[in-house]
């Protein structure tokens, strides 16, 4: 723990709560401006850190793996942070799109795209490590972890915040309030945000896996009759799974032996990547997609997955979140230097209408692959197929998709 500072004090300028990959990232750039006082909140203990070790695993950061866009790679470049996690990453070179039992299929690569990668592949709980490390080393940045926010009060100058940790209740004020404490956000809840909730009725079922091929730093999407299943390299010619599946079929495929499981993931996910050889144990997480009604608030923002929550079909939530922090942190610097109100509602409207747009096109984006792929419809099946092997004769439409998933285009 990193409480340089009187917990209950007065003399922090934002106060972030949930110390996530979002809270985390948007403490250590805003920790960037001098003399911009951080406090960030975290509702479960942090552990002590372990040199090359990952993080225990923990909410955030857990079993999963995130592909990281070119964009959220150059960003923790510039913060100083790359080298560290590249240790622990894994290069996309080539994009592998198919759909099982049709003829249709896409290929990208990166070198056809002039990149040396579509982006970088890293499992959460080295991810985690690295963003902690950089926090507990901020001297910016007070951490208190182990405290739930419970309530919130809105002053005039002020925003604050109740927190308990364990019996004991503890009370933080600042100028601005930042909710990044996930899809169940209480800050959210707490500021009196709807939330529009829709469930996909689906869950992602998180492994990683050995095949008896390597991977040659190729992901696969594979899109199944259940649901889509990618495959992403990883180091130490792992792979990483994330297999969407109707909601109730989890369980089975969690219980049974790794023989087992492997032998239904070959069944539905085809050869393509070789033999499966070896399957680590295995998670689930329910998907649905949530949207806050509203982002900016007198002296609160919501962020994060607090903000938007998105089927992870495409990899863009957290890459997502990432811009998001880059345009408040901007924002929140330049208010700084010029002595500006740190919770000045028109400027964190500005925040909020500057990043609608982008927010909106990767929602609809991640949705309408969603339900464009789950819909059997054999019409429907011909125009995907068609749309696969035609956008694999166009380069323009790859390099449009290429540069939408490594996050150049908004
Ligand atoms: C299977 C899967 C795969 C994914 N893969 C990718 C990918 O490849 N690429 C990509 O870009 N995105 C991916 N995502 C999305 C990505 O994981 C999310 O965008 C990201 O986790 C959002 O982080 P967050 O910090 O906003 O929220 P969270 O990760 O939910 O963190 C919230 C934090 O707030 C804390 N908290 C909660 N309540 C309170 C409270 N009351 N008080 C204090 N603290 C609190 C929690 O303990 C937690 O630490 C994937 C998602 C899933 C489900």
């Amino acid at each position: 723990m990193n409480e340089n500072r009187n917990p209950a004090g007065n003399d922090t300028d934002v106060l972030i709560i949930g110390g996530g990959m979002v809270g985390l990232t948007l403490a250590l750039l805003l920790a960037r401006e001098p003399g911009l006082r951080i406090t960030l909140v975290e509702a479960i203990r942090f552990p002590a850190l372990v040199p090359d070790e990952p993080l225990p695993y923990r909410p955030s950061f857990d079993a999963r793996n995130t592909a990281l866009s070119r964009r959220t790679v150059a960003t923790y470049r510039e913060m100083g942070l790359w080298n560290a996690m590249q240790a622990h990453a894994t290069p996309i070179l080539q994009i592998h799109i198919s759909e099982r039992g049709h003829f249709g299929m896409a290929r990208l690569e990166a070198e056809e795209e002039n990149v040396e990668s579509f982006g970088q592949v890293i499992e959460n709980a080295w991810l985690g490590l690295v963003l902690l490390r950089a926090v507990r080393a901020c001297p910016a940045v007070t951490v208190i972890d182990g405290a739930e926010l419970v309530g919130i009060d809105t002053q005039r100058e002020r925003m604050t915040a109740h927190l308990r940790r364990g019996d004991e209740p503890l009370t933080l004020s600042a100028p601005l309030l930042v909710g990044a404490d996930g899809a169940q956000s209480a800050a959210r809840r707490l500021l009196g945000v709807a939330a529009e909730t829709t469930p996909y009725d689906q869950v992602a079922l998180v492994t990683t896996v050995a095949t008896h091929l390597p991977h040659n730093n190729v992901a696969f999407e594979r899109f199944t009759e259940h649901g889509p299943i990618a495959l992403l390299p990883l180091p130490d010619e792992r792979r990483s799974v994330v297999w969407t599946l109707p909601q109730g079929e989890e369980q089975a495929l969690i219980d049974c032996s790794d023989d087992e499981f492997m032998r239904r993931l070959q069944a539905a996910f085809g050869k393509r990547a070789g033999r499966f050889v070896k399957a680590a144990k295995r998670f689930a997480y329910p998907l649905a997609l949530t949207v806050a009604k509203a982002q900016a608030l007198p002296r609160a923002v919501i962020l994060g997955n607090a903000a938007h929550t998105l089927h992870p079909v495409a990899g863009q939530g957290f890459n997502l979140c990432l811009r998001d922090c880059l345009a408040l942190a901007e924002r929140l610097q330049q208010a700084h230097r010029a002595g500006r109100d740190l919770g000045d509602l028109g400027m964190l409207r500005d925040y909020e209408d500057a990043r609608i747009g982008d927010q909106l096109n990767v929602i609809r984006f991640s949705d309408g692959i969603v339900r464009g792929f789950s819909n059997a419809m054999p019409g429907l099946t011909l125009a995907r197929n068609v749309g696969l092997v035609t956008f694999d004769l166009l380069p323009v439409a790859k390099q449009a998709v290429a540069r939408y998933a490594m996050g150049l285009n908004q």
